[in-house]
């Protein structure tokens, strides 16, 4: 049990919130979402499943300059692709009229006032923990001057950054969020949902919480940095004595190799160092989705890291253990030859061709077989053959034996070379009785290599990704430089290659393993004359 679960359980049982459990995942649309969010889904939504309870989808939309539909339905088809469905939907400017009216209430019990200082004077009078602030020069306004200023700050009256509420609270608190922090601030932008109804919005501490108090929420799960805001979220609710939630802080995901923050992501698609937000390459759910990791595989990734107190940089060869371990389980068997050599079988008959079988899946033989066509020539992978083998080299060489996967063994004889020496065509004889499944064929090779008949291979772009920043720690930078000075220029390779005939977009198969090499899935952009893949993941690490 994880200290998130134990603090549930301990409720349940004094019957706090009449034992009820309401959890939310609140992202603000200002970008796509990203696989530290889908940790925070997967507890904040596995928590309510788990007790019972509800969560609700909340949009934290209370800085219209940033935020956009578009990101709205980015955020609810990622939740939903990785399986879960919101009690409610609610936005936090649902709220403007009720967090402007608890405002006024703070200012009429002398809680809050409005400060004409410029933003400079605020940060500067603010001050450092050690030492107490400094008072505005407008923090002993009266009710009435405040209540009129705040009236007609909403009533659009006042240029931007003229003038903010704060709430009145302690100038020389320890904590600097409560050095009378401000509440709202004048924007005069066009905000997603409330259009030009608003040119005041509130600050994320003072709406986070009440709105969180509106919905009923009894655990407000968030990440450690808001640790030191918690004191401020209490305070607001005791404050304008309503519903108080209890704020919970868990680490934040850090994976190795990834940049994790909206701002940054952003930047990487704005200035086209990727080709959109589901770029493959991309931490984001959308590109991990597109590269063709499973939802399955993100819930096991965030229920294997658990629920951590502190900051810690999780290895993302786990996240790919996870990707890996799934599709072991569930993607089909298929053979591709990703840079292909011509094999010639000499002793086999000219035109002719068989039917083998081969398995879709080993783990799971419900999915069945299919047909596979093999003739005299057929493609192998440049890999598996060596000329003259080098120590521990098992695959084909001139004079030794492997076997084509569902076929029978072959045998080299001799190579054919171009002018500049390049194998161009492996000649082989191959052993009849050898066939798979036939009472002979268990003699002994040391290595079985995958192949596709030349006469009906396909072809098809494949798409290879490395690690889109070359560093583990691509936040970690020199002075003057920035994340993107880590990014890895070798971080897609697109070649073309050879797949079964039988790959098409019509038999409803998007993710495959191709034998012997790695998971790949179809990709969006693929048609089916000219199939695309991206690669997912390799067989090993
Ligand atoms: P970013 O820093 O990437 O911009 P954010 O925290 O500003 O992210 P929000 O939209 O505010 O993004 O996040 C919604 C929820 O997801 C919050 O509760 C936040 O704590 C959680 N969250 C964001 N990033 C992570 C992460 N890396 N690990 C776990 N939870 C996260
Ligand atoms: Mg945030």
């Amino acid at each position: 049990m994880n200290f998130i679960e134990q603090i549930i359980e301990e409720d349940l049982q004094n019957g706090k919130n009449g034992s009820k459990i309401q959890t939310r995942f609140p992202p603000e649309p200002n970008g796509y979402l990203h696989i530290g969010h889908a940790k925070a889904i997967c507890l904040n939504f596995g928590l309510a499943k788990q007790y019972n309870g509800k969560c609700n989808l909340r949009f934290d939309d209370t800085n219209p300059v940033k935020e956009d539909t578009e990101y709205v339905d980015s955020i609810r088809e990622d939740i939903q692709w990785l399986g879960f469905q919101w009690n409610a939907e609610f936005y936090a400017s649902d709220y403007f009229e009720q967090l402007f009216l608890w405002a006024v209430q703070l200012i009429k019990h002398g809680l809050a006032y409005v400060d004409d200082s410029s933003q400079e004077e605020i940060s500067q009078q603010r001050g450092i923990p050690t030492k107490p602030g400094v008072e505005s020069q407008y923090r002993n306004r009266s009710i009435e001057e405040n209540l009129d200023l705040f009236n007609r700050m909403r009533a659009g009256e006042f240029a931007d950054g003229s003038r903010v509420l704060r709430a009145k609270i302690d100038m020389a608190s320890p904590n600097m969020h409560f050095r009378d922090p401000i509440m709202y601030r004048i924007l005069h932008a066009e905000h997603h949902r409330t259009g030009n109804a608003w040119c005041i919005y509130p600050m994320y501490d003072y709406a986070h919480g009440q709105s969180d108090s509106i919905e009923g929420i009894t655990h407000s799960i968030c990440t450690l940095e808001f640790e030191v805001h918690r004191p401020l979220y209490d305070w607001f609710c005791e404050a304008l004595k309503i519903h108080h939630p209890q704020q919970i802080e868990f680490a934040r995901l850090n994976l190795s190799y990834t940049i994790m923050s909206k701002r940054k992501l952003l930047q990487l698609v704005k200035e086209n160092y990727v080709q959109g937000w589901d770029d493959p390459r991309m931490p984001t759910i959308c590109g991990m989705r597109r590269r063709g990791y499973t939802a399955q595989a993100l819930r096991n990734f965030a229920e294997t890291i658990g629920v951590a107190k502190r900051d810690n940089i999780i290895d993302v060869s786990l996240l790919e253990f996870c990707v890996r371990e799934d599709l072991n389980k569930t993607a089909i068997r298929t053979m591709a030859v990703l840079d292909p050599v011509k094999l010639i079988i000499d002793n086999y008959q000219d035109g002719a061709t068989e039917e083998l079988t081969a398995i879709n899946n080993p783990e799971d033989p419900s999915k069945g077989t299919r047909p596979v066509t093999f003739s005299k020539e057929l493609w192998i992978e440049k890999a598996d053959f060596m000329e003259i083998p080098e120590k521990k080299f098992f695959r084909l060489s001139v004079g030794t034996e492997v076997r084509l996967k569902y076929a029978y063994i072959i045998k080299c004889t001799h190579v054919v070379k171009d002018a500049e020496g390049h194998v161009i065509e492996i000649h082989v004889q191959y052993f009849p009785e050898t066939k798979s499944g036939m009472a002979e064929s268990n003699r002994k090779v040391k290595a079985t290599i995958h192949w596709l008949p030349i006469s009906e291979a396909k072809t098809a772009k494949i798409r290879l990704f490395d690690r889109l920043f070359a560093v583990s720690d691509p936040d970690n930078v020199e002075e003057g430089q920035t994340f993107l000075s880590h990014l890895n220029p070798d971080s897609l390779k697109v070649i073309e290659a050879y797949v079964e005939p039988s790959l098409s977009l019509k038999n409803g198969i998007t993710h495959y393993q191709f034998e012997r090499t790695g998971y790949f899935c179809i990709d969006k952009d693929a048609t089916d004359s000219h199939l695309i893949f991206n690669k997912t993941v390799s067989l090993k690490q």
